[in-house]
């Protein structure tokens, strides 16, 4: 099954949020396959974030990102990386719909709350960066067959 790569960014970490933003992907019926908690460098958000290196707001979202230790998540469920992209909401917080996680816990454009992969390529690629294979659980949810119907596999 289909999974994307999450970060509980510094902001939730600093804003107690980080039960209430586990909850809504709990609530949604996404199964937690892998979570941890990480100190982030400048190295793996070099990474993390190749796409924007040379923009002039780079230092400033490193060190946003190194601020505090991080929760990494691994989620898994049927459509998981578009599914979590729309509960997310649009990068910056203030133009983010009410109703997701920007859109309800934020107001900055960086501090935004979370990471989530934009495609699955993209989350096969995060997850390998940020987790060993073993860190990774395959298990059967209890919940799972209230969850699914047979008609959505
Ligand atoms: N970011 C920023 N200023 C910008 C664009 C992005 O500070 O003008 C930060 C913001 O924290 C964002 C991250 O860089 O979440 C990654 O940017 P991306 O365009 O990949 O947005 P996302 O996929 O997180 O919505
Ligand atoms: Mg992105």
């Amino acid at each position: 099954m289909e999974q994307t790569f999450i970060i509980l960014k510094p902001s939730t970490i600093n804003r107690g949020l980080v039960g209430d933003v586990i909850t809504r992907f709990q609530r949604k019926g996404l199964i937690i396959a892998g979570i941890k908690m990480m100190q982030l460098d400048e190295k793996i958000l070099r990474e993390h974030y190749a796409h924007l290196v040379d923009r002039p707001f780079f230092p400033l979202l490193e060190k946003s990102m190194m601020a505090t230790p991080v929760i990494v998540m691994v989620l898994r469920g049927i459509d998981v990386v578009s599914v979590v992209r729309g509960m997310v909401g649009a990068t910056n917080c203030r133009k983010a719909t009410p109703g997701t996680i920007r859109g309800d816990f934020g107001m900055s454009g960086q501090e935004n709350i979370v990471h989530a992969s934009d495609s699955i390529e993209n989350a096969a690629v995060e997850i390998a960066r940020f987790f060993r294979p073993e860190e990774i659980f395959d298990y059967e949810q209890l919940t799972f067959p209230a969850i699914y119907s047979p008609d959505d596999f």
